[in-house]
């Protein structure tokens, strides 16, 4: 049962004309789905529901062609169609008894619309996203018609059974270019004072408010601060819109910020800059903070700071976290690690993936589900070699599906690297990882757990288990091979080569160091700023043109790039590394060739990794014993910690399945 204290949370909110059940929120997210994969998106906007979020919302819904953000997944509302598609959404989160909303979206001068060739539009003709083209500087007549594509949204919504409506005037997006006081710089009544700028949000809320009648709520997304960080105009803004708003979706306009990674953004980050809006409006109030602690959600309550707890990334780690703290089970809150690799996914075009819940994204593909499995068929045992990421999911998963388990683990400590890399800077959350699945497997008395035990093939074949699963993990590679170099670096490998391995188990430098990123995601530069911090002279090298250049889709890249400046490592882009000898690095520019000798006592190659597989080929060449063998995570190909999470859920939850019980469907459109 869970602790009285909590009962606030399951208290009913009322929005409007409509009732959430509780103040669990989920805020509107991307999830790389959009119009194209309406049963995928139904399926896991369910799964929220079901998992007792009181109020389930879409991801960015366009209202017209002229917002189309190809090659973005984004939802639509454009027409009959969509109706029907979203509505697939709204009667399934509906049968959980929660409330279901639209974030209406035009994206303005942020939407290149490059499928639709619609010209994009915007309060100013200035240059939109990346790509070479401007906006159209929006006349009376274009406003006028944008006012009635969003009129005839609100009517698809409510037509397709939506709850809450949005009026989104933040995210860039064209409301909030409007409000804008840089960016628009019109003289007409849309531009010029604070009143001006915020006549189109106007408008349209209180169109949206005549029309969605007494069915449906309407909700305003804003930020709190203009684009510059300023508060100028803002708390009067809100107070003026108030009357038309049944809900205020409050953020900042830092996205690094209100998106954080864990790496630079503690939880409850925007409570000192939203507090004062349920005062300011008298109004419900719905933040987020990557609130994945209940303390954390209870204070922000009681205190007043929010009436119902928004979320997206908890969300998505834990579909059930609101059904977990009602059934007073704290302990199986699979807590959000805040590595946006969910963020990632929508950047990259691709449906949404997360590293701590590896069934989002495949409710409707594969049937997954984050709290269920299917049975063992029979009771047997299986031996999982490694305690990473990989063999800590699978025996997780295995044990919760009736399996015996035996759990070897080579060290005395479990969580192969995240052990490790949660000890970088900034990276202490993504224990989590660890933390999850060592009390689930705790919890249950088929797990035995052997620390200090590193099995040979062996040993392996001395066990009585019926399957193996082999995740022994991988190792960074010494001899600088990688992305930009397929064959070994001269001179690496010697003496003062240091690998992250080293690093991370404790070697250091004696001496200034050059750590060379050709790996591009977040292993170089936690290095670089680790040895920094310690007083160690760093040069960042990298043959991609900005310092870890991935992690532009986690959205920390700036942060990175300005963390490593304000150590005062020197950052070197746009050279591969030649050679190494004699204490210096010969680098090479990508575009020119011309070389640059740069001196170092140290080097540090951040390139690739080598499966560790002895032991999965030992055991696989010949006949084996066991009824089934399996290699999964970094073992298999190295990766993230999401892909080898995901590789050890599937290898476990596929054991003794037949095809049958393995669906794999794919969505597509069809004649
Ligand atoms: P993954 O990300 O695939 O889970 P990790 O490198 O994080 O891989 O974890 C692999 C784990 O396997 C490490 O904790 C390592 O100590 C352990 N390990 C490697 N070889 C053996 C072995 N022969 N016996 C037991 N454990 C092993
Ligand atoms: Fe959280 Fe990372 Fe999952 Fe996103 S991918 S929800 S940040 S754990």
């Amino acid at each position: 049962m869970r602790d009285k204290r909590f009962d606030v949370l399951f208290e009913p909110v009322k929005i409007g004309p409509v009732t959430a059940p509780n103040r669990f929120y989920q805020v509107p997210h991307c999830t790389g789905m959009g119009y194209v994969l309406p049963q995928t998106l139904a399926a896991m906007r369910e799964i929220k529901a079901e998992g007792g979020w009181g109020v389930v919302n879409t991801e960015y819904c366009s209202i017209h062609p002229s917002s189309d953000d190809t090659p973005y997944p984004f939802c639509s509302l454009w027409d009959e169609q969509d109706v029907r598609n979203m509505s697939l959404m709204t009667e399934k989160v509906h049968a959980h008894g929660a409330l279901a909303g639209v974030e209406l979206w035009h994206g303005g001068l942020r939407s290149s619309n490059l499928h639709t060739r619609y010209t994009p539009l915007g309060p100013e003709s200035v240059p939109v996203n990346t790509n070479p083209l401007q906006s159209q500087r929006m006349d009376k007549a274009d406003i006028r018609e944008y006012r009635g594509w969003h009129r005839a949204a609100v009517g698809r919504a409510r037509q397709a059974g939506f709850d809450i409506i949005y009026v989104y005037a933040a995210h860039t997006y064209l409301l909030a270019q409007f409000l804008d006081p840089v960016l628009n710089r019109r003289s007409d009544e849309y531009g010029g004072s604070a009143a001006n700028r915020a006549r189109l949000l106007r408008e349209l809320l209180e169109d949206a408010k005549e029309d969605a009648g007494d069915s449906c709520a309407i909700a305003v997304r804003i930020e709190v601060d203009n684009e510059d960080g300023s508060t100028q105009d803002r708390p009067e803004l809100l107070s003026a819109i108030v009357p038309y708003c049944d809900l205020f979706d409050v953020t900042v306009t830092d996205y690094a910020r209100e998106m954080g990674v864990s790496r630079f953004v503690n939880e409850a980050s925007l409570e000192d800059q939203v507090a004062h809006v349920r005062a300011l409006t008298g109004k419900p109030v719905v933040g987020v903070g990557r609130f994945t602690s209940p303390e954390t959600m209870l204070s922000q309550v009681r205190r007043g700071i929010l009436d119902l707890v928004g979320a997206a990334r908890p969300s998505i780690a834990d579909p059930f976290l609101p059904a977990k703290i009602r059934d007073g089970r704290l302990d199986e809150i699979r807590e959000c690690i805040g590595c946006n690799i969910c963020y990632a996914g929508d950047g990259q075009g691709v449906p949404i993936r997360c590293t701590q819940n590896p069934t989002m994204g495949e409710e409707w593909r594969r049937g997954w589900h984050p709290e269920n499995v299917p049975a063992a068929h029979s009771p047997e045992t299986a031996l999982v070699v490694g305690a990473g990421p990989a063999g800590l999911e699978a025996a997780h998963i295995l044990a919760k599906r009736g399996y015996g388990v035996i759990l070897a683990e080579a060290g005395e400590e479990l969580g192969g690297r995240v052990a490790q890399e949660s000890r970088l800077p900034g990276l202490a959350e993504w224990i989590r990882v660890r933390e999850y699945r060592v009390h689930a497997l705790s919890q249950n008395a088929k797990v035995s757990i052997y620390r200090n035990s590193t099995l040979t093939a062996q040993d392996v074949g001395d066990t009585d288990a019926e399957h193996v699963f082999i995740a022994t993990g991988s190792h960074w590679r010494r001899d600088g091979r990688g992305r930009t170099s397929v064959t070994p670096v001269p001179g690496l490998g010697g003496e003062e080569t240091l690998t992250p391995d080293d690093v991370m188990q404790g070697k250091r430098p004696r001496g200034p160091v050059i750590v060379y990123d050709d790996d591009g995601y977040y292993m170089a530069a936690a290095l670089a700023e680790l040895l920094a911090a310690e007083g160690c002279a760093v040069t960042y090298v990298t043959p991609a043109s900005k310092v870890s250049e991935w992690t532009t889709h986690t959205t920390e890249q700036a942060q990175v790039h300005k963390r490593l400046c304000d150590l005062g490592v020197s950052i070197i882009a746009n050279h591969a590394l030649n050679s190494f000898a004699a204490g210096q690095a010969e680098l090479a520019c990508i575009y020119t060739g011309k070389t640059l000798i740069v001196p170092s006592a140290h080097i540090l190659p951040v390139t690739s990794r080598e499966p560790n597989d002895g032991l999965w080929h030992e055991l696989t060449v010949g006949r084996t014993k066991f009824k089934t063998i399996h290699r999964i995570g970094d073992c298999r190909a190295p990766g993230i910690i999401a892909t080898a999470v995901y590789d050890g859920h599937r290898a476990a939850r596929e054991l003794g399945q037949s095809a049958s019980d393995r669906p794999a469907r794919r969505e597509r459109v069809c004649l």
